[in-house]
């Protein structure tokens, strides 16, 4: 049977206002990750894919709700 992953060595792709990308692991400022179209009347129902500005792999981190809160409040302010 395989070991299962150690979660302190596995990266997590959020870090407070940062996030990795999960294909090239560079780890940059949430701003800097292109967000795909998010309709606002739904924002609550879908959850925001972004880009990565530097291999422009296409991603949506599973998060939850109160954690998309976070991510969302701080591009506003
Ligand atoms: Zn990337």
């Amino acid at each position: 049977m395989a070991v299962a992953t150690d979660p302190k060595r596995r990266q997590r792709l959020i870090d407070g206002r940062y996030m990795t990308c999960p294909r090239c692991r560079e780890k940059q400022d949430v701003l800097r990750f292109v967000p795909m179209g998010i309709i606002e009347e739904f924002k609550d129902e879908t959850n925001p894919i972004y880009k990565c500005p530097e291999c422009r792999w296409v991603f949506s981190p599973s998060l939850t709700i109160a954690e998309w809160r976070m991510m969302l409040d701080s591009e506003e302010s």
